[in-house]
């Protein structure tokens, strides 16, 4: 299974240790835990150090980090509340009214199972729409979900070519298999709203080609 590692620290010792975890006698469904989370940092990380240090190539105004609620659970966690409303379960959003990224944690979980990609996915997707909320209204475009991922590819590749993330063999097949995923049958996904699995990958493919300019409105 391809891995996508951020290139700090903290990453690098995660590395570490999944490498020589192979066969290893620790309870297999801790350490995927374990590296969920650590995945899941890496991609908070990942895409807003993306946005804060390109914003002014591309918009004007000072960039503000969203919020990161966090994972929420069943049982565990509950969901917060996003203006009056509560965000509901086995959904990832993105918060308009108060600015801020919440999922619920058994969704990361089910979709991590097919690679880590997943939530790279889902959180530079969320972080898109924060995007859109930072934007004049006449950039953001009426497909608003597939401009989220095509801001969502745009940040992921952008990061890339930063050398913030590197892309390992395995990771465009999980990427086509998670938006596989998100078209067809997470509960998230509405096809009416978020498009087709063909047309969400060829938004993401979009934005990873041709950036964040590819992206907007022409
Ligand atoms: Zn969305």
């Amino acid at each position: 299974m391809g891995r996508w590692r951020a290139a700090w620290l903290v990453l690098a010792l995660t590395s570490l240790i999944t490498a020589g975890a192979g066969g290893g006698i620790a309870a297999a469904s801790e350490r995927q835990v374990d590296d969920m989370d650590k995945d899941i940092s890496a991609a908070v990380y990942v895409v807003n150090r993306y946005w804060s240090s390109h914003w002014s190539r591309f918009f004007t105004g000072r960039y503000s980090s969203p919020g990161v609620f966090g994972g929420y659970q069943r049982g565990v966690r509950k969901p917060p509340l996003c203006g009056p409303d509560r965000l509901t379960y086995d959904n990832a959003w993105y918060c308009w009214n108060d600015d801020y990224l919440a999922w619920d944690v058994d969704l990361m979980r089910e979709g991590y199972r097919s690679g880590d990609a997943w939530v790279y996915l889902v959180i530079a997707h969320e972080w898109g729409h924060a995007v859109q909320r930072r934007l004049n209204r006449s950039l953001v475009m009426r497909t608003y979900e597939l401009q989220a991922d095509c801001l969502a590819g745009a940040a992921l590749y952008g990061a890339a070519a930063d050398g913030i993330l590197r892309f390992e063999k395995g990771d465009v097949a999980e990427i086509e298999v998670a938006h596989r995923r998100m078209g067809d049958t997470t509960p998230w996904t509405d096809v009416s709203d978020h498009g087709t699995a063909a047309q969400r990958m060829s938004s993401f493919k979009r934005g990873a080609k041709y950036g964040v300019r590819g992206c907007l409105p022409d």
